[in-house]
């Protein structure tokens, strides 16, 4: 009989328990025991769960305090420097201090760099690996939390990175991949030794997670692979089943198949057509593990599907066909059970985690001839095929170098004019209020009548300040997708659908549910509000298609570009109301563009330029005197940075900080860089980074600020943030943004 198992749950709990304990045990609120035994029983029910549905294996190693890379980091004893000077300290309190940006004093030290794992939505802290870093193994956490599994009576498969995905994932000083490598001799006994551990402690199976055999690897990193394995091969009796997801294996296929290893799992929602090809490639003792139900996704599986495609292999292969879902379900929402907000014909198309376990369960009893059939959960509706002739022309119609003069005369802006990038404090008073309005407690005037004094008090506040372009802070919107999601016609809203994000940060991402279009404006009234209480510009602010998109859960039965445009139609509305309601400045946020950009190289022009075009044909009709911009939180632009130019927006505001100023190379241009001639028109990188707590000196920014002046010809830069203030408290936020504005002034100052 073919077996289940899963490569990994969400550890946030069912009612986002872990979030609420770090949160309180970083305010002081509770001792490090009552943190540790909120983890303990998340980890309990997670298991428990996965045994109730009759899984095979419960899979132990996935719980983290913040994120499973740092996990490892702090395994393999890669702590960085900054991190250790000054007295040692409890382990989970250090590996705390990596996450947030503290040094063991207290005194605050960059924090970790945080980058978005593959395609997804989620973030790890990026590994930071000195020239001569050594590495020293401390697994006490994975084998007590084996210990643990163990003794509530399951049989256990850990997880961990596997050495190349996490070397890949991490960086060096230089920036350059192939010195990651070299790390690899010194990581490797780490593992080896590991292994023995695990051993020793009754493990039998060791899940290894290879992601980036999905991507296109250079020569040397695929080469690296089988030296590597063998290795850790020879480290009897552990079996390792080699995980990869999120893409194709193609070119690699062999290679993995190849390894030394008693199984490999390969994501089948994403890579459907490479299943004969997999069984063509599986050693006779190997296991394939398939994941037939998508991790990423909300909707029920297609059991019947998958009961007829594997009723012939699961003959064949019995106990050595595994049945899983695509990747770990840290991507989906926990439990369907805790899912009030919606009613049972939505429900029933649904399959959070918890569900998915139950799924699996169920197509392993199909495949064994018992349990009944089941017909397709999702009705498809025929897509239209005019997409790619809609978008053709999306260009507005006068070039940048004539629009900036029309934006200048209209604007009047000083040089280095200072910004932010729309949110403002989210604070208790305002959380509160918005949960008594959805609570029925406070009518919807009485609501409104408190958002409109929180916008007039972040406009007082700014003009206190001296900032020269002004947001109105939006308070009207706990999340920059949902608020959109809420009012446009297509979506649904879950009640408890949240997925974690990085550390204690989760979202709810609405579902997409049919076809999308806007019944009214959306955030009109809150943007000529705060237009009408100053003189100075206030940005219009929206989230843009493509991030709208990504950060939902999209149908599966037409085509995301489709969906895209769609959303693209609505928020043109929006634009255009906007523009005639009297805002000049238009924000219009793709922080998420990224990471929709398919793994694949081969693959990336044909998503860039469906996404590109729906940007574009969201703002294509303005007048050339209204200022677009954009927003992206995150580095390493090198690889989209023609797509960036492509979006045509007159200012972008990008996140900076955190990745030591290196990318603006990229955005002013480097020959060096494949002869790219950057981005040509008004450039704000975030001179300061808000995830972390910490206020930046004066001194600091203007030294910063300087550099970016060196890079950047003065003209086309904007001071600002690198994202927006909403996780901030107000104290930090004034602090800091009165530092940034008088940097600016001071650096003005310098160059008159
Ligand atoms: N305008 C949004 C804000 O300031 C942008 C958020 C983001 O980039 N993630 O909150
Ligand atoms: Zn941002």
């Amino acid at each position: 009989m073919t077996q289940t198992h899963i490569l990994g749950y969400p550890r946030i709990g069912a009612q986002r328990e872990l979030k609420n304990a770090q949160e309180a045990y970083w305010r002081g609120d509770i001792t490090q025991a009552e943190l540790l035994k909120v983890g303990a029983e998340i980890r309990r029910a997670n298991w428990r769960a996965q045994c109730d549905a009759g899984l095979d294996l419960v899979t132990v190693g996935d719980f983290a305090w913040y994120d499973q890379v740092l996990n490892h980091t702090l395994m393999f004893g890669a702590v960085p420097a900054r991190f250790n000077q000054g007295a040692a300290d409890n382990k989970l309190d250090q590996y705390f201090r990596l996450a947030r940006g503290r040094a063991p004093s207290g005194e605050p030290v960059a924090a970790s760099a945080m980058t978005k794992w593959f395609d997804t939505n989620y973030h790890y802290l990026v590994p930071e690996f000195a020239a001569d870093q050594a590495f020293e193994l401390d697994a006490e956490w994975l084998l007590d939390e084996v210990r643990e599994a163990r003794g509530q009576g399951h049989s256990v498969k850990p997880v961990v990175i596997g050495p190349l995905s996490y070397l890949w994932l991490g960086r060096t000083r230089s920036g350059v991949r192939g010195d990651l490598l070299e790390l690899l001799p010194k990581l490797l006994p780490c593992y080896e030794q590991l292994l023995r551990q695990l051993a020793a402690a009754g493990v039998d199976w060791v899940q290894i997670d290879e992601p980036i055999l999905g991507l296109d690897l250079p020569a040397q990193w695929r080469d690296a692979f089988a030296p590597a394995f063998r290795k850790l091969a020879a480290v009897a009796p552990t079996r390792l089943l080699l995980a990869t997801y999120f893409s194709s294996l193609r070119e690699n296929l062999a290679l993995a198949f190849g390894l030394p290893v008693a199984g490999v799992h390969i994501d089948c929602v994403r890579a459907p057509e490479e299943l004969p090809a997999a069984v063509e490639a599986l050693g006779a003792q190997q296991v394939l593990s398939l994941g037939v139900l998508n991790g990423r996704n909300v909707w029920r599986g297609d059991l019947g599907r998958w009961q007829r495609e594997l009723q012939p292999l699961a003959e064949k292969l019995g106990q050595h066909l595994w049945l899983s879902a695509s990747c770990s379900l840290l991507h989906t929402p926990v439990d369907l059970d805790s899912e009030t907000g919606l009613p049972p014909e939505q429900v029933q198309k649904l399959a959070y985690a918890r569900q998915k376990l139950d799924e699996l369960q169920q197509l392993q009893l199909l495949l064994k001839g018992a349990g009944d059939t089941v017909t397709a959960p999702l009705e498809q509706t025929a897509g239209s095929g005019s997409v790619a002739a809609e978008l053709a022309d999306s260009w507005r119609p006068q070039r940048y170098a004539e629009r900036a003069n029309l934006q200048r005369q209209r604007l009047q802006l000083p040089l280095l004019p200072t910004t932010t990038i729309g949110s403002f404090p989210q604070t208790d008073l305002l959380r509160q209020t918005r949960r008594r309005f959805r609570s029925g407690e406070i009518s919807r005037q009485d609501y409104c009548d408190h958002l409109r004094a929180e916008i007039a008090e972040a406009i007082r506040r700014q003009e206190i300040l001296g900032l020269d372009v002004l947001v109105h802070g939006e308070a009207e919107r706990n999340d920059m997708v949902e608020y959109f999601g809420e009012q446009l016609d297509g979506f649904v809203h879950t009640g408890n659908g949240w997925v974690q994000s990085y550390g204690s940060r989760c979202v709810k991402p609405p579902i997409i549910f049919g076809d999308i279009s806007r019944p009214a404006p959306m955030t009109v009234e809150w943007s000529t509000y705060a237009q009408g209480l100053t003189k100075k510009p206030v940005k219009g602010m929206l989230t843009g298609p493509v991030t709208i998109l990504n950060w939902s859960f999209p149908r599966e039965d037409i085509s995301r570009r489709e969906s895209c445009l769609q959303i693209a139609k609505a928020l043109r509305q929006e634009v255009l109301d906007l523009e005639a309601a009297g805002i000049g400045i238009i924000q219009i946020d793709e922080p998420a563009l990224r990471e929709g950009v398919p793994l694949r190289e081969s693959e990336h022009r044909d998503y860039f330029d469906w996404a590109v075009a729906c940007f574009r044909y969201t703002c294509s009709e303005v007048q050339p005197e209204t200022q677009i911009h954009t927003h992206m939180c995150y580095s390493n632009f090198n690889a989209i940075m023609d797509a960036i130019v492509a979006l045509d927006a007159d200012v972008i505001t990008i996140e900076s900080a955190r990745s030591d100023l290196r990318l603006l190379e990229v955005f002013a241009g480097d020959a060096s860089l494949s002869g790219r001639g950057g981005y040509p028109n008004e450039i704000g990188p975030g001179i300061y980074d808000i995830h972390s707590p910490n206020v930046p000196e004066r001194a600091e920014l203007v030294a910063r600020l300087e550099k970016m002046a060196e890079v950047v010809t003065v003209e086309r830069l904007w001071v600002n943030p690198d994202c927006g203030l909403k996780t901030r408290s107000w104290a930090e936020v004034g602090s800091s943004l009165l530092n940034m504005v008088e940097a600016a002034r001071a650096v003005r100052a310098a160059l008159a």
